[in-house]
């Protein structure tokens, strides 16, 4: 019982932050924690943050089935898809922030424009093809930007992040907003300096050890 509270609670505790953060209004985004192999924690479908309790959280196993009679998120299939292809992953945080989302509209795939850019594991993030939210076709065009990677922006909709964590996949998705925020101005300059190859490659080879020490 008191495992169910802890994450259930932590789940609302990242979700009403979100909230106070300008990334979500309403109902919008949707939070998941896989616990173990059985359970995983869900946000509800379409309860305002501002008046959601935490005995509201879904409970679901991997097939989706519903533990505790509390309607999943509608993005049920995205969360349980990236679970299902990634060992490495125990949380997934999705959410309608504004400068992943104006960015997601131009359907634009972040190059290393920023060094940072290699916390998501990569040398860019890049733009799922746009599906219709709540959809299996969705989920498979994020799967196939997520391989490697931890944060995508969705076309015209907003950006996911995942981590081995919920505190990690909720602050990659600040850092998600923040780098989406830098690239749409330099979007504007026609000085924007992108990274060469070998520079972006060495942060990403300096990364794991860099951030073993914080
Ligand atoms: P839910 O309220 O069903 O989670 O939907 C919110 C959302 O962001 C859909 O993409
Ligand atoms: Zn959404």
């Amino acid at each position: 019982m008191n495992k169910i509270k802890n994450t259930s609670g932590k789940i609302l505790e990242t979700y009403k932050n979100h909230l106070d953060k300008g990334l979500n209004i309403g109902a919008e985004g949707n939070i998941s924690v896989r616990v173990n192999d059985e359970e995983i924690y869900i946000t509800p479908s379409g309860i305002n943050i501002s008046d959601l309790d935490q005995a509201q959280i879904s409970i679901i196993d991997i097939d989706g089935y519903v533990k505790n009679k509390i309607q999943p998120s509608s993005e049920v299939d995205l969360h349980l898809s990236l679970y299902k292809s990634r060992k490495d992953i125990n949380s997934v945080v999705h959410c309608h922030s504004q400068w992943a989302s104006t960015l997601s509209c131009l359907r634009k795939d972040i190059p290393p424009f920023h060094y940072m850019i290699a916390e998501f594991g990569g040398k860019d993030v890049k733009c799922a093809k746009y599906a219709t939210f709540g959809t299996k076709e969705l989920a498979q065009n994020v799967l196939k930007v997520m391989r490697d990677r931890k944060g995508c922006l969705l076309s015209n909709h907003g950006q996911i992040c995942v981590g081995n964590g919920l505190e990690e996949a909720s602050h990659l998705s600040l850092a998600l907003e923040k780098l989406s925020k830098q690239y749409f101005f330099c979007l504007l300059s026609k000085s924007n300096v992108i990274l060469k190859d070998e520079e972006i490659n060495e942060v990403i080879r300096l990364f794991p050890g860099y951030k073993s020490k914080r």
